[in-house]
């Protein structure tokens, strides 16, 4: 599998070279999309990837730094639908944890040119505990996290991405490390880690302390520490952890 990362940034004012959280799962030649920050479907275009190809879509929360280009994205998609002459193979399955954020998307596309009539369909899907989504190539566990409460109903989650034998745990954006004990529990080769509420070296500290295995740390959804000061934020990383970790960039790709 690959990560394709479209933005790394979590939900400050604009900042140089980095834009908000969006990423990609590619596998078996698919696009498996997480979270769609401001201006993904551009990136993911200008870095070569077929759009076309993309056959779900994942939303964590829906604050504007994480569906600030859903929109776009979808009329991305059938905007190439007319220029490439071809409808992507499947329709796409969309899940949003809370359903009136996405009316109200889809209430803008359907007031742009041709009120949004597609050669294919958006299945929009609400998110619960437990696995939302399986095809032949990946399945998705959702799990839910305290970002936007204590207590039901769940409008904020994290998620396990399972294909090729590997398994990647997303973390969204969570309250504290805590949110991720039930999806740790069962260890992960990749975490994708937000810092945009917490500081660099908490999750590794927290993985440390009881004994997770993770086989790789992406820094994602990055904070102010890691905006300010990079080398100081990996070197803080690296006080709590001897493994393999990443600050993502926008637009790079990295193998898992
Ligand atoms: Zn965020």
């Amino acid at each position: 599998m690959k990560i394709h990362v479209f933005g790394s940034c979590s939900g400050t004012e604009p900042m140089p070279g980095r834009h908000h959280t969006a990423f990609a799962v590619e596998t078996g030649g698919f696009l498996y999309w997480f979270d769609a920050g401001e201006n993904c479907s551009y990136t993911a275009h200008l870095m070569g990837l077929d759009l076309l190809k993309v056959r779900a879509v994942f939303i964590s929360h829906t604050h504007m730094d994480h569906i600030g280009g859903l929109g776009n994205l979808l009329w991305n998609i059938r905007k190439l639908t007319h220029v490439y002459h071809r409808r992507p193979e499947y329709d796409i399955e969309l899940f949003i944890p809370n359903m009136s954020s996405w009316d109200g998307i889809l209430s803008v596309l359907k007031n742009t040119e041709g009120n949004f009539r597609c050669d294919f369909s958006i299945n929009a899907h609400g998110v619960g505990d437990g696995r939302i989504y399986r095809d032949e190539l990946v399945s998705v566990e959702a799990c839910h996290n305290l970002h936007l409460g204590n207590s039901p109903p769940w409008l904020s989650f994290s998620y396990r991405i399972t294909g090729e034998g590997k398994s990647i745990v997303y973390s969204g954006d969570i309250r504290n490390s805590a949110d991720l004990d039930t999806l740790l529990a069962e260890g992960c080769d990749v975490l994708l880690t937000e810092t945009g509420h917490h500081t660099p070296d908490a999750m590794p500290k927290h993985i440390r302390e009881h004994g997770y295995k993770v086989g790789k740390l992406m820094y994602i959804h990055s904070g102010r520490d890691i905006l300010e000061d990079e080398e100081k934020a990996a070197r803080l990383i690296r006080s709590a952890w001897d493994g393999d970790f990443v600050i993502c960039r926008d637009g790079v790709s990295y193998g898992v």
